[in-house]
């Protein structure tokens, strides 16, 4: 019998570690609680691939990546990333991807320029591994445990389509289950991405690093009757934005233009919005664009919008948009527990304290393929130990129905108002009470279906996901990349030039908290 590697996670890091895994010769199972690719933050992707160019050196690359992540990143990682980029590209043409070479990055093109280029990606990999002999896709199957014996990773656990608790046994594990957009208010990610990936990884016993530094996107749709949307970049000349009282925003804080200011200074960006956010709406208006451009890339993807944009503004606002922080792993993609691996958006340590524009789709394509090698290896050199049968969990106590969609909006709140965009220690410290009521309630939830016992982990992940954000943030006393304290408004490199470590301690449902460079 073949030896089998379980990837979770079908986004862009999965597909690709799964094709990678198959090639080595093993049986590569790519499992999801949905499908594979749609439904992923790799197929909402504007498909910008941050890299090494014919005229933009690895050294640059490497200097501008640990620049914008502002000293933290773990620098091994960032050289790995750039010593990656010619392989990573030619994988995606390899699959039949349009990528074009800009001076500092790559854009993959969607032949029709209404379809997100992240769609293009997802459904050309999804083809490439379908076609694969030794590939196996488990779809609608949600992962709630990685089971452990003799002290390493040798299968899942987790809940199938219809609900029933499954275990799956395997000689690797790779975690490729992205970030936690969603656990927010605001947010651009799919709505159930909400850091199942985070709890899983420290329900295993490893630490997670760096967790208070979220990057929030600075223009995303506000507007009730629109999906939470990013405003695809680049923006046309023509674009105003305006606040409550009508002035002109780039004009007021003296932003040379909005493309500037999206790509080098985000965070104040997202910062200043969310300030003006505070007197009324910030509208974004499109009415002087010239008609011809509505037709082209990226105006093309509003088209199908319920908006006439040519005629009305849009309410905008920041929104949660990626994590840097996450597992650690080695060289080869090793987390701390033998027989598991981790890329992709669950991964920390290329972006240090905050993402440089397109480093997330390279790291999902140059660790994707060492994570799906490594595995590989990992299981052909080593027999799993067989996966004991747990103790059946605890039931829940109360059969009461609680409203777990209204538990949902309650920890996005608790998310955007207290580890939101701008944070201080007293809202913090309130988010840390109140996060932990929610979590004793979630804690008595006795799901009746199978859709709300879903919903159940999602919201344990989400909430355990803030939690970390909240304890992290509290500990790094200083401003830093995307985490803005306005009780510490400037970066501290004597005293903080370090990565957050947060250990978990299951049984006092508490973590441990430590700053050190992670190396
Ligand atoms: C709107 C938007 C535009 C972006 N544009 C760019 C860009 O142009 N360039 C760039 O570099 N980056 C971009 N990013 C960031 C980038 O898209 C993501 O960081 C990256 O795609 C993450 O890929 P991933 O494979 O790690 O995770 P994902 O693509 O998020 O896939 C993870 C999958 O794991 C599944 N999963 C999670 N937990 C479980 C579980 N317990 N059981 C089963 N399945 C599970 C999830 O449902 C999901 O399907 C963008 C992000 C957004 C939101």
């Amino acid at each position: 019998m073949k030896k089998k590697v379980i990837i979770i996670g079908a986004g862009l890091a999965g597909m690709i570690a799964a094709h990678k895994a198959e090639r080595e010769g093993v049986e590569a199972v790519l499992i999801d609680r949905g499908s594979i690719g749609l439904g992923t933050n790799s197929a909402m992707a504007n498909g910008v691939i941050a890299g090494t160019t014919g005229s933009y050196s690895g050294k640059e690359y490497v200097a501008d990546s640990i620049d914008i992540g502002r000293g933290i990143n773990r620098r091994r990682m960032v050289e790995i990333a750039a010593a990656g980029v010619e392989a990573a590209i030619s994988m995606l043409r390899s699959v039949g991807l349009n990528v074009v070479e800009g001076t500092n990055l790559y854009s993959v093109k969607s032949p029709d320029p209404e379809v997100i280029p992240g769609v293009t990606i997802v459904k050309k990999l999804a083809e490439a591994v379908f076609s694969l002999n030794g590939f196996r896709a488990v779809t609608g199957f949600y992962v709630t445990d990685i089971v452990k014996a003799e002290g390493r990773a040798c299968g899942v656990r987790g809940l199938n389509a219809a609900g029933q608790e499954v275990a799956i046994a395997a000689d690797a594990v790779i975690l490729a289950a992205g970030g936690a957009g969603a656990a927010y208010l605001k947010n651009d990610n799919q709505k159930t991405i909400m850091g199942q990936g985070y709890e899983l990884a420290a329900k295993a016993g490893l630490p997670l690093w760096d967790m208070e530094f979220v990057q929030f996107y600075p223009l995303v749709f506000a507007d009730p009757h629109l999906p939470s949307m990013l405003i695809f970049p680049p923006y046309h000349e023509a674009i105003e934005l305006t606040n409550s009282s009508g002035e002109d925003i780039a004009m007021k804080y003296g932003l040379d233009n909005i493309n500037e200011a999206v790509t080098k200074k985000r965070d104040e960006f997202s910062a200043l919005l969310f300030q003006e956010l505070h007197s009324g709406p910030v509208w974004m208006d499109f009415r002087n664009i010239p008609p011809e451009m509505w037709k082209k890339h990226p105006l093309s993807l509003l088209a199908k919008m319920k908006h006439d944009f040519s005629k009305e503004p849009v309410a905008v606002s920041p929104a949660a948009h990626f994590f840097m922080g996450g597992v650690k792993i080695g060289e080869g993609c090793e987390t701390d527990l033998p027989g598991l691996f981790a890329c992709g958006e669950v991964a920390f340590g290329l972006h240090g304290a905050n993402r440089r524009g397109g480093n997330a789709l390279l790291e999902c394509v140059v660790f994707g393929s060492i994570a799906g090698r490594n595995a590989a290896l990992y299981a052909l050199g080593n027999d799993a130990p067989p996966m004991k049968e747990p103790a059946s969990a605890a039931r829940a106590m109360s059969d009461d129905r609680v409203d777990l969609c209204a538990i949902r909006r309650e920890i996005r709140e608790i998310a955007w108002n207290h580890a939101g965009v701008v944070r201080d220690e007293e809202g913090v410290r309130k988010g840390l009470e109140k996060i932990a009521g929610v979590q004793g309630r979630l804690g008595m939830v006795l799901p009746h279906t199978t859709k709300e016992q879903r919903l159940k982990c999602d919201l344990q992940s989400a909430a355990f996901t803030v939690k970390a954000i909240l304890t992290a943030s509290l500990g790094r006393k200083e401003s830093r990349g995307s985490l803005l304290r306005s009780d510490f408004p400037n970066e501290d490199n004597a005293n903080w030039k370090k990565n957050s470590c947060l250990k978990y301690d299951a049984e006092r449902s508490m973590f441990l908290m430590s700053f050190e460079d992670a190396g």
